[in-house]
């Protein structure tokens, strides 16, 4: 199957893989070098350790995000409620309040067609 590349756009044969095998394997590189410098620096922040590795900041922040790296000092914010976090996209009382909401999505448009049936119902009478 063929795809394009997400970071580069190139064309080439791939299953599941986001990325070109030439791309693939500079990301690997890019995440071993911030991995390396957060090892030594473990305090660093997102642009320092941009700098001193030539790694995007966005790059740097799509590994805290995917949690494949944690940074000791909290310096992304949780995508919901903005609290500062380590890594992940959310702060783990959010996350735990998604989940719940995911649990019941199955219940909610049962509710919705019942609260619109609801609605009606009372429109008429007001009539
Ligand atoms: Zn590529
Ligand atoms: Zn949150």
């Amino acid at each position: 199957m063929l795809r394009n590349c997400q970071r580069c756009g190139q064309v080439y044969a791939g299953g599941h893989a986001l990325l070109c095998p030439s791309c693939v394997a500079a990301a690997e590189e890019e995440y071993e070098r911030v991995q390396d410098y957060l090892r030594e620096h473990p305090r660093a922040h997102i642009h320092d350790i941009s700098q001193a590795t030539g790694v995007p900041t966005a790059t740097v922040i799509s590994f805290l995000r995917d949690g494949r790296l944690l940074a000791e000092d909290p310096q992304l914010t949780c995508e919901r409620c903005g609290k500062p976090i380590v890594s992940g996209r959310y702060c783990p009382s959010c996350r735990e309040e998604l989940l719940e909401a995911v649990e019941r999505a199955a219940v909610v448009p049962y509710t919705r067609f019942y609260g619109t049936v609801r609605r009606r119902h009372k429109y008429y009478q007001e009539r």
